[in-house]
């Protein structure tokens, strides 16, 4: 078969892979989850959105693990874009506002977070985007999804994430 042939049966792989970390932990938690991932694969130039398995997980706020707070529900969505990554962030952002997250306290209780963990290979140390997303290689509730999708994920700049989630639990 010709090459161009054989392209038009398997295309090359289109946009660029990026991850996304999903949370919420007020309201109805899995159902915020289903609309927010129907609303990822509504977006524009974007598709082959796979989605892992909701876990629930204590939350964390900025002194530490909260028992008290309502726990959260996370997952990690894996897809392809052609939006640029600020354009993808105002997008996630617009998805968040829909379900009604109001800012309130950083890493405060919320019905939704989404957060971009890694748009390609690409590095951003701006605080508005920062890529890879600073705290991914420490959370488990991202990691744990993400390798439920993809065992042989790797993070950029910090290595394999079974590798780092080993790290986690101390086998590092
Ligand atoms: P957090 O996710 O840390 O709990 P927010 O969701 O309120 O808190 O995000 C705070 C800010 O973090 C946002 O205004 C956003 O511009 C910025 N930010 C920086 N890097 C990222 C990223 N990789 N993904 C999502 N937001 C990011
Ligand atoms: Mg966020």
């Amino acid at each position: 078969m010709s090459r161009r042939l054989a392209q038009g049966f398997a295309p090359a792989a289109w946009g660029t892979p990026v991850v996304v970390a999903l949370g919420a932990n007020l309201g109805d938690r899995a159902a915020t989850l289903r609309a927010a991932i129907d609303e990822l694969r509504a977006l524009p130039l974007t598709g082959d959105v796979q989605v892992a398995e909701p876990i629930a997980s204590v939350a964390v706020k900025l002194d530490g693990p909260d028992a008290a707070a309502p726990q959260y529900l996370n997952t990690v969505a894996i897809l392809r874009t052609r939006l640029a990554p600020t354009v993808l962030l105002d997008a996630l952002h617009e998805i968040e506002n829909r379900h009604g997250r109001v800012r309130v306290e950083r890493w405060g209780d919320r019905t939704l977070d989404l957060d971009i963990i890694a748009y390609g290979e690409v590095t951003s140390a701006d605080p508005d985007l920062t890529l890879p997303h600073p705290h991914a290689a420490a959370r488990a509730f991202v990691l744990d999804p993400w390798l439920a999708l993809d065992p042989d994920a790797v993070l950029p700049g910090s290595g394999r994430v079974d590798v780092l989630r080993a790290a986690l639990r101390g086998e590092g």
